[in-house]
């Protein structure tokens, strides 16, 4: 995988997302970010994440790599060179205390192996991967689907706002939000990552109690 610099994340960026948490669909993006040690590539491995966090909810994301430095006024297909299929991996009790307190949301979000993405494949443009779904399988079994054409700020908006509050350039991912259908994961479940009909990734998930 190439050097990745910045991660960005979409919140709340489909409907029927933000409402199956009973959230406000928001005005405007709504970002919050993963440290690079959160990211993970699933080449068929085993992943861990902490067993004794609460609930760990799998929300499965388009993700696009970022090729060059940003210039106002760029189309998404001059910024982007790359996409892959994410999971924002997210400790949900953890993340429903944060939330209550007014915290950030770093301690749910921003755990390491809480970035899951799969191969990289050149981005196609946007028309194209409005015609394309992308997926996630647990143990066989299709448990979201979501279109980029679906999106509440679409990517061209996401890019541009990201750039003007806090920079976007070669080596950066965003992570642009997930459909409805987030749930749990547990110890031994096997992912798989897809595109209309390729998988593009896949891991299995240890469970571990994480220490501190
Ligand atoms: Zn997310």
């Amino acid at each position: 995988m190439k050097e990745i610099k910045n991660v960005y994340c979409v919140g709340r960026n489909y409907v029927l997302h933000a409402k199956e948490l009973n959230n406000d669909i928001p005005t405007s993006p709504f970002l919050f970010s993963k440290p690079t040690h959160a990211i993970v590539q699933a080449n068929g491995q085993e992943i861990n994440l902490p067993s004794n966090r609460g609930a760990i909810h799998f929300e499965t994301e388009l993700v696009i790599h970022i090729g060059r430095s940003y210039e106002t006024g760029m189309s998404v297909e001059e910024l982007v060179d790359l996409m892959a299929i994410g999971i924002d991996f997210t400790l949900r009790d953890v993340q429903a205390e944060l939330k209550q307190k007014g915290y950030p949301w770093l301690l749910a979000k921003g755990f390491s192996n809480s970035g899951v993405v799969s191969t990289f494949i050149p981005f196609p443009g946007v028309e194209t991967c409005k015609n394309i779904n992308f997926w996630l399988q647990k143990n066989g079994e299709q448990v979201q689907v979501g279109n980029i054409k679906d999106l509440i700020f679409d990517l061209q908006t996401i890019i541009d706002f990201t750039a003007l509050h806090f920079g976007l350039g070669r080596g950066d991912l965003i992570f642009t939000g997930t459909p409805s259908g987030v749930g749990p994961v547990a110890d031994g479940d096997k992912l798989s990552l897809g595109w209309g009909d390729e998988e593009l990734g896949k891991c299995s998930i240890k469970l571990k109690a994480a220490s501190c």
